[in-house]
């Protein structure tokens, strides 16, 4: 099929709203990372989601609504503390997970009973669901395993010719997929996976935050994952990621000793005064971080890198996102020094 571009005018938008209506998909903008996004309770439009990323059946989709008084539409029951957390969060990078009810489609939810609900804060997002009508199912637009997109660009880049239609709404702001939480009584959070809704940001609202270990580390075999994401390699360039922990003289060192034909580092915005190696940087800190890391993730792979040492970043704030997002990149390959 042939991919339509669209912009973000009333017009476009209008069009691209159609399509989703119509059950196809469509690559949209958030303010998170692009979208792929289809009528959550359209079975056959959410099928064609996972074809069109190859994405495993058993990673659920979050589905995005316009306000979220609407969540009690798609839930069995929306606790309390969710209000709370809403009325703070909401719109913008929270999925909150909750008890799903029977118009959310098992295929949806990658055959759990329960449903993470998201309420963007994109305006073109925004206009999308308001406009189609219906709840909108959306996982991260690139093909399964691969960065994901934060630009228009790289939506087609891995979507063209596999879906309606993608609209460039501008580069993504936070550049990092939404915080996930599940929600444990009345006053505990957990966080599934880290986004620019941090822990102390949490805190306000809720008494406990716990920060699930497999943010940080590989699943032990036999081990459950809360979050089915969990399970599966992700964000990663045809490129062999490999992550370096330690100071910049460390790492320089380390490179010096590592270096060779299709070897690049990553490093910070400030570290390549004296770096006589070949590098691309991703930000000064953890919000630049997050906002470049997967653009430059895609360019190490156009320059034919074959081997990226990435400098870790710090694990504070948003940082922890970024943190995660290039452990798994790197496949859990850590190396301190
Ligand atoms: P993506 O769609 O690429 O942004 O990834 C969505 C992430 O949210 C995946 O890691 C999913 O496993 C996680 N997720 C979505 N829905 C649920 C749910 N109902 N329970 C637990 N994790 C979820
Ligand atoms: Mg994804």
């Amino acid at each position: 099929m042939e991919t339509i571009l669209f912009r973000d005018t009333a017009e476009d938008i209008s069009a691209a709203a159609e399509l989703i209506k119509n059950g196809e998909v469509v690559g949209i903008p958030t303010e998170t990372v692009y979208g792929l996004g289809a009528d959550a309770c359209n079975e056959k439009a959410v099928k064609a989601v996972f074809a069109a990323k190859g994405r495993p059946a058993d990673n659920p989709l979050i589905v995005h609504i316009a306000d979220f008084s609407q969540a009690s539409l798609y839930t069995a029951s929306v606790p309390a503390l969710a209000y709370k957390l809403a009325e703070r969060f909401c719109p913008g990078p929270l999925t909150m997970v909750l008890p799903k009810n029977e118009k959310i489609p098992m295929i949806t939810s990658g055959g759990l009973d329960t449903v993470g609900i998201r309420v963007p804060s994109h305006p073109v997002m925004h206009s999308i669901i308001e406009r189609s009508g219906c709840p909108i199912a959306a996982p991260s637009a690139n093909i399964s395993g691969l960065p994901s997109p934060t630009c228009a660009e790289h939506v087609m880049e891995d979507m063209n010719g596999r879906i309606a239609a993608v609209l460039d709404g501008g580069k993504s702001e936070f550049g990092v997929e939404s915080t996930v939480i599940s929600l444990d009584g009345d006053e505990s959070v957990r966080i599934l996976r880290p986004g620019a809704v941090t822990k102390e940001m949490l805190l306000e609202v809720c008494r406990n935050v716990i920060i699930d270990p497999a943010i940080l580390r590989e699943l032990k075999d036999g081990e459950r994952a809360v979050s089915p994401g969990m399970k599966y390699k992700h964000y990663s360039p045809k490129a062999d990621v490999v992550m370096v922990e330690g100071e910049l003289d460390d790492f320089k060192n380390f490179i010096s000793q590592n270096n060779g034909d299709g070897v690049y580092s990553l490093i910070f915005d400030g570290d390549e005064a004296e770096f006589p190696y070949r590098y691309f940087t991703y930000g000064a800190d953890s919000s630049e971080q997050a906002h470049w890391l997967f653009q430059r993730l895609r360019e190490l792979d156009e320059i034919g890198a074959e081997k990226v040492y990435v400098r870790a970043p710090l694990k504070d704030g948003i940082g922890l996102a970024v943190y995660n997002r290039l452990i798994r990149a790197a496949g859990f390959e850590v190396i301190r020094i």
